[in-house]
C-alpha cells in the first residue's frame, strides 16, 4: 500500500507550481508527505532539462531514488517530454510520464492498483500519522503513459487547483502554460509544445484560496506569461499586437480582497503595453517589479536567438516603464557566449546592461542543449572566454544592485517576511533583500516576533553587500 510520498522538484516556477499540484492530488488520495529519510514508497521527480545541468541533476536524482529504493519512482516533467534519449535503461517500478496530460492518471492508477500491495516496513522513523490510502478515485490515462509519447494536446491536465503553497511564503500560480516561439537556445516548445491558459474564474478562485491559506503575495507564472489569452506566442498570429488579456486579468486578481502583492514572472519587452502599465498604476498591489528577458544586448545576437525585439526596442520599452512606474525594478536574464558571440557584441551587451542599470540580473553561461537550433550554431564560444565575460559580467550586476538599492536608503518599504533564523528577513517592493536588525515590532496592541509571511514597515538604513539593513517601524 502506498501511503508515504516525497516530490522532488527542479526547474522553473511552472514546475514549482505543478509540484504543489502533485502534492495536493496525492494528499487527496490519503498520502503522507515525508522527506527522504522517512521511507517513501512513492517518489516522484520533477525534472528539468533547460539546460545538460538540469538534466544532470536529474538523473541523478532518478538514480538516487533507485539507489534508496525500494520505492514506486514517477518521472514527470520536462525531461521526459523530450525525445533526447536521456531517459534509458532505469529498470523496475520506473515510470515515465512523457505526457504531462498523463499525470494524473498515472498516479492515481498507481496508488490505488498498489493499495492492495502489503505496505513495506520501512528502515527509518515512520509519519506519525501516516494515513490509510482512500481508493474512492480513480482518474484513467489517456494515453500509455510508459510507452506512447504524444503531444501535449490536452487543454485540462487533471491535476488540482491550489488551496496552499507548502514551504513558501510567496505562493506561484500558473495561468498560462506552454511556448511555440522557438527561441533558437531553448528547448521549452519542445517540453511544452501547447500554448494554453487558465480560465480567469479558475485563477480568481485559486488566487482567493491561496489568500485564505495565508499567501499575501502571489507571483503571476507562465512559460510565455505575455500570450495569456492566446493559442500561439507568435506575436504575429494575434488578432492584435498589443495582447489586451493579460492586463484584463491582472485588473481582476488585484481585485481579490486580502491580496496584497503581486508579481509577474518573466515576461518579453514587446509583452510591456501601455494597458499594462495602467493596471499597475491603478492598483498599488502590483509591484513595481517587471522581469524583462533580455538576454543579449547585440542585434546580431538576438536575431541569432530569434528573439523578436531588437536593443532599441528594448530601450523604449524600459523608458515606457519608467515613465509610468516610480523607479520599478527591471530585472533580467543574460546569455553570455552564445555561438559565434564577439568581443564587440559582448561590449554591446554590457553597455546595454549598464545603460538600463537593471535591478538584478541572472546571468547564464551558454552550454548547448541537444534538440535545440543554437546547439548546431558554429563558431561555439571557448568555455575561458565564456567564463571570463560571466565575470565580467557579475562584477557589473553587484554594483548595479548595490547602486538601485541605494537610492532607497532613508525611505521606508513594506519587508514581506521570508525567514526568521538569524536576522530576520525578506524583500521590498521593488524585491531587494532587506535584514531587519531587530527581533520584534509594534502592532497596534503589542510586541510581536517575526514570522515568516508578516508584512512589516521597514526604515531602510543601510546598503550592505547584498542587501539592505533596516529597523522595523511596525505592521
Ligand atoms: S519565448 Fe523563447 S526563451 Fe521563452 S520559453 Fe519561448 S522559446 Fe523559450
Amino acid at each position: 500500500m502506498l501511503c508515504r510520498f516525497a516530490i522532488f522538484t527542479l526547474g522553473c516556477k511552472a514546475n514549482q507550481y505543478e509540484s504543489q499540484q502533485i502534492r495536493q492530488l496525492l494528499e487527496s488520495f490519503g498520502l503522507a508527505p515525508v522527506d527522504s529519510a522517512h521511507a517513501p514508497q512513492l517518489v516522484v521527480i520533477n525534472t528539468c532539462c533547460v539546460t545538460h545541468t538540469a538534466s544532470a541533476k536529474s538523473r541523478h536524482l532518478i538514480r538516487q531514488a533507485r539507489r534508496d529504493g525500494p520505492a514506486t519512482v514517477v518521472i514527470c516533467g520536462c525531461l521526459p517530454a523530450v525525445e533526447t534519449n536521456e531517459l534509458k535503461a532505469l529498470g523496475e517500478n520506473v515510470h515515465v510520464v512523457k505526457n504531462r496530460c498523463d499525470l494524473a492518471a498515472v498516479l492515481s492508477r498507481l496508488v490505488h492498483t498498489e493499495s492492495t500491495a502489503p505496505d513495506p516496513v520501512p528502515p527509518g522513523p515512520r509519519s506519525a500519522e501516516a494515513p490509510r490510502c482512500s481508493t474512492d478515485t480513480f482518474i484513467r490515462p489517456q494515453s500509455d503513459a510508459k510507452v506512447k509519447f504524444e503531444k501535449d494536446l490536452c487543454l485540462s491536465d487533471g491535476l488540482p487547483s491550489l488551496t496552499s503553497f507548502q514551504n513558501q511564503t510567496r505562493a506561484f500560480l500558473k495561468v498560462q502554460d506552454g511556448c511555440d516561439a522557438f527561441c533558437t537556445y531553448c528547448i521549452i516548445p519542445t517540453a511544452r509544445p501547447v500554448v494554453r491558459y487558465r480560465n480567469s474564474e479558475e485563477i480568481l478562485a485559486e488566487a482567493a484560496a491561496l489568500v485564505t491559506a495565508g499567501h499575501k503575495e502571489i507571483v503571476i507564472t507562465g512559460v510565455h506569461l505575455g500570450s495569456y489569452g492566446q493559442i500561439t506566442a507568435r506575436r504575429r498570429h494575434w488578432p492584435t499586437p498589443d495582447n489586451p488579456h493579460l492586463p484584463a486579468l491582472l485588473d481582476r486578481v488585484a481585485q481579490v480582497p486580502g491580496l496584497s502583492r503581486i508579481r509577474l514572472s518573466s515576461l518579453d519587452p514587446a509583452d510591456v503595453t501601455p494597458a499594462l502599465l495602467d493596471v499597475f498604476c491603478a492598483h498599488p498591489n502590483l509591484l513595481p517589479h517587471l522581469h524583462l528577458s533580455l538576454q543579449s544586448g547585440s542585434d546580431a545576437v538576438l536575431r541569432r536567438m530569434a528573439r523578436s525585439y531588437t536593443a532599441d526596442d528594448f530601450r523604449s520599452k524600459v523608458a515606457l516603464v519608467r515613465s509610468r512606474l516610480d523607479r520599478p525594478a527591471l530585472t533580467t536574464d543574460i546569455i553570455v557566449g552564445f555561438p559565434g558571440e564577439t568581443d564587440a557584441e559582448f561590449e554591446e551587451t554590457l553597455a546595454l546592461t549598464q545603460e538600463v542599470a537593471f535591478a538584478k540580473m541572472h546571468i547564464f553561461v551558454f552550454s548547448a542543449r541537444k534538440g535545440t537550433a543554437a546547439a548546431r550554431m558554429q563558431p561555439k564560444v571557448a568555455s575561458e572566454v565564456k567564463k571570463a565575460r560571466s565575470r565580467t559580467l557579475r562584477d557589473l550586476d553587484l554594483a548595479l544592485q548595490r547602486q538601485f538599492r541605494a537610492q532607497f536608503l532613508g525611505e521606508t518599504a513594506q519587508i514581506l517576511i521570508e525567514t526568521t533564523n538569524g536576522s530576520p528577513s525578506g524583500r521590498a517592493e521593488r524585491y531587494f533583500e532587506v535584514r531587519i536588525a531587530d527581533r520584534t515590532y509594534r502592532t497596534d496592541r503589542t510586541n510581536k516576533t517575526f514570522s515568516p509571511g508578516d508584512i512589516i514597515a521597514a526604515r531602510l538604513q543601510e546598503n550592505a553587500a547584498d542587501s539592505i539593513l533596516a529597523t522595523s517601524i511596525g505592521s
